[in-house]
């Protein structure tokens, strides 16, 4: 197979356009793509600051790489979850490649501020381990971007994981999903920041393929709480159509995005937004549902914690020391942030400029 651009010997094949290219053209068509995608989606300029939220994989590493070779001003965002040794792995393959191109890194340790991982998170409040992982990125891509004065902020979702998520939410009739899932989403309240995806017209081997071209160096081991996730199945199913009918993918999301989205968006008009009574976050109640969980879990901790005898009469909810303070205070548990508190969740000696 040859490739299109020089007829030299190709190394990728891009199967959905029939097409292949040798690696400097593989090159040069992918940043093209993204590119492409940011442009005629109006996702960013180049004036704009984006938060590239990096979890260490692939896709995540190969976006905050392509976007920093195509000149945006993209810094990185890392979580740490707490989850072990995949964590610690994530966190330090996140600050080799910002240490390697001299970019921002800005992390989050959720342990630190929260007093457990998002496992822990989840045990506590009687969730799966990825409902309080979700709402926990959800929250905290959002409440840095704010505090930090991002204009956006972009994930690294492709073309795999849009079309395995419009399955599910079809098979599931999930309307008001169906209605956000869109690789631009601009704010709709002052306290939230407009989220793009830059990488949906991509897909998972083409990142792949581009990671390894590049050398980038990222985590190959897979979360542990993935181990059986529906969204590997919708994948594979995918993954199986695509293998008989190239473009299968493209097709689905695409025409949903082009032909039914529009349709959905004129019957669902979205909910009204109001600040969070205790953080000040977008919600659709009084309390956000992150403030809610956090909340929960440093009851539950303090229950735990304190001496028999030492609980003080405190009604759940009730909010102590600021993260960034004195959280480990003899006998009690860190507790959630207050509004306006947020720059303080950033870890500064994460910072790289
Ligand atoms: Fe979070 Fe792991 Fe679940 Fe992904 S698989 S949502 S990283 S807990
Ligand atoms: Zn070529
Ligand atoms: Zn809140």
């Amino acid at each position: 197979m040859r490739c299109a651009k020089c007829k030299g010997t190709a190394q990728v094949e891009v199967r959905r356009h029939h097409t292949a290219f040798c690696g400097p053209h593989f090159l040069e068509w992918f940043e093209a793509q993204v590119d492409r995608a940011v442009r005629r989606e109006r996702m960013f300029t180049p004036q704009d600051r984006v938060l590239v939220a990096v979890s260490g994989g692939k896709d995540s590493l190969v976006l905050w790489d392509v976007l920093l070779r195509l000149g945006y001003r993209a810094s990185g965002l890392h979580l740490n979850l707490g989850i072990g040794a995949y964590s610690q792995e994530s966190q330090e393959k996140c600050e080799a490649f910002a240490r390697d191109r001299g970019a921002e890194l800005l992390v989050v340790d959720i342990p630190a501020e929260y007093g457990v991982g998002v496992e822990g998170l989840a045990q506590l409040t009687g969730r799966v381990a990825c409902s309080a992982c979700g709402l926990s990125k959800r929250y905290l891509f959002n409440r840095v971007a704010l505090d930090r004065g991002f204009s956006v902020v972009a994930t690294a979702h492709n073309l795999d994981d849009e079309a395995a998520v419009l399955l599910g939410n079809l098979i599931a009739g999930n309307v008001d999903a169906l209605v956000r899932q869109a690789p631009v989403l601009e704010s709709t309240h002052p306290g939230l920041v407009k989220k793009v995806k830059p990488l949906y017209r991509i897909a998972e081997r083409e990142t792949a393929a581009y990671a390894v071209l590049r050398g980038i160096d990222y985590v190959l081991d897979e979360c542990p709480n993935s181990v059986g996730a529906r969204s590997l199945l919708l994948k594979e199913a995918l993954n199986l159509l695509e293998r008989d009918a190239p473009g299968t993918k493209q097709n689905l999301y695409w025409n949903f995005l082009e032909k039914i989205r529009p349709l959905l968006r004129e019957t669902s008009p979205g909910p009204a937004l109001r600040s969070c009574a205790h953080c000040g976050q977008p919600t659709t109640g009084e309390v956000c549902a992150f403030c809610r969980m956090t909340e929960r879990v440093t009851h539950s901790l303090r229950v735990r914690t304190a001496a028999p005898g030492d609980l003080a009469p405190e009604p759940v909810g009730a909010l102590g020391a600021l993260p960034g303070g004195p959280s480990g205070e003899e006998g009690r548990a860190p507790r959630p942030s207050r509004r306006n508190s947020w720059g303080s969740l950033v870890n500064p000696s994460s910072d790289r400029r």
